[in-house]
């Protein structure tokens, strides 16, 4: 399906009410977690100079809060800064807000998130007389949350928590390989006045032809979007995306739709939801080895990385735990044993991986 005869979204958008406006290319929270502090010092501060003014992180991502309030604490008039917390009763959220503002050394979150609202069952805990939302707003009363919002994987579970309580906003993964959101989460967004905001915009990293992922997602009602980004290379890349957000042509869908069935449904979006792994295997990354292997075809880059770890496929003991955590039900068991034989079936006889 060509884009053409959609409009053309500008760079930036009112994602939350009464607030600055935001640029369409936000900050996820996430890779950062991987980094030094003066490494994601600097990252950081290319994405302030870089127009970036949206930050998306989480209680869940260990040290990324912490990391975010290093840096953007003194910038605060300038930025917007999003959280959100698993808890779902109310005195649990309200801990945890306390403890996200003393991480980003602010006094207020701009937008605090119900993290993964997964099922209607999980839904009613939140809205529930002493659920976490009754938490967030009293913390809004009291000035420490200014918009409160919910993210997650299921656009039906959003469509219907936009039609029990006024979430400002809702985060859900939208890329051209996950367009679900589009349908009825998006538009429901647009009657209620919620922003939209797009989750692994990039597939976890897996879409190569980002630029035109982007402008896919922003001409399809998007308003930002957080690729998570642990390079100044990225940062820089990813703001120039912005430069044309005109509707993809036939020729430019078709592309994206090449990449659509090279990559297939089994892919991780290196969410981390899975992890601990109880056998100490690094999952997403494990992913990701995988397509350097098998989709992009640099083997021995792939094979370097795996002699470089302490547990590979092998080691994975198919007990299920990383299987039951995951929000795509990508099998690891199933694809690590399919991997680790593939490997093994491509190399020469007696130079197993070790
Ligand atoms: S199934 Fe394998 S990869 Fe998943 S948690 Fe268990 S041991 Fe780890
Ligand atoms: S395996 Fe699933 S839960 Fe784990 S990082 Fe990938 S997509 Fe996320």
């Amino acid at each position: 399906m060509a884009e053409r005869g959609r409009q053309e979204p500008r760079r930036t958008a009112r994602l939350l009410p009464d607030a600055i406006e935001a640029l369409r290319m936000g900050m996820g929270g996430i890779p950062i977690q991987r980094l030094g502090t003066g490494d994601a010092d600097r990252v950081l501060e290319k994405a302030v100079d870089s127009g970036i003014n949206f930050f998306d992180t989480a209680r869940g991502y260990t040290d990324s809060e912490s990391k975010f309030g290093r840096v953007l604490s003194r910038l605060r008039q300038k930025v917007l800064i999003a959280s959100k917390s698993f808890s779902r009763g109310a005195a649990e959220m309200r801990r945890d807000i306390e403890t996200t503002l003393g991480n980003l050394r602010s006094d207020y979150v701009d937008l605090y998130q119900c993290h993964n609202v997964a099922s209607e069952a999980d839904l009613e805990r939140i809205l529930a007389p002493d659920g976490a939302v009754a938490g967030m707003v009293r913390a809004r009363e009291q000035g420490k949350v200014r918009f409160i919002g919910i993210s997650g994987h299921k656009p039906r579970i959003l469509v219907q928590a936009l039609e029990r309580f006024p979430f400002a906003a809702v985060q859900v993964p939208a890329n051209f390989m996950e367009t679900d959101a589009m349908a009825e989460l998006i538009p429901a967004a647009r009657r209620c006045g919620a922003g939209v905001i797009a989750m692994k915009p990039v597939g976890g990293g897996n879409i190569r032809e980002t630029a035109l992922n982007f402008r896919f997602i922003f001409v399809n009602g998007v308003d930002v979007a957080i690729p998570g980004m642990d390079t100044e290379a990225q940062v820089a890349a990813n703001v120039a995306a912005l430069d044309d957000l005109s509707p993809l042509n036939e020729a430019e869908t078709a592309r994206l739709q090449a990449e659509k069935e090279r990559l297939g449904e089994r892919f991780c979006r290196r969410c981390e939801y899975c992890m601990p792994c109880p056998q100490g295997l690094p999952i997403s990354f494990l992913h990701v080895l995988r397509n350097y292997y098998f989709v992009y075809d640099l083997k021995e880059w792939a094979l370097e990385r795996l002699a470089g770890l302490a547990r590979t496929y092998r080691d994975c003991a198919a007990c299920g735990e990383c299987v039951a955590k995951c929000p795509y039900h990508l099998d690891m068991p199933a694809i690590f044993r399919e991997t680790w034989e593939k490997i093994q079936a491509d190399r020469r006889p007696g130079a197993a991986q070790d």
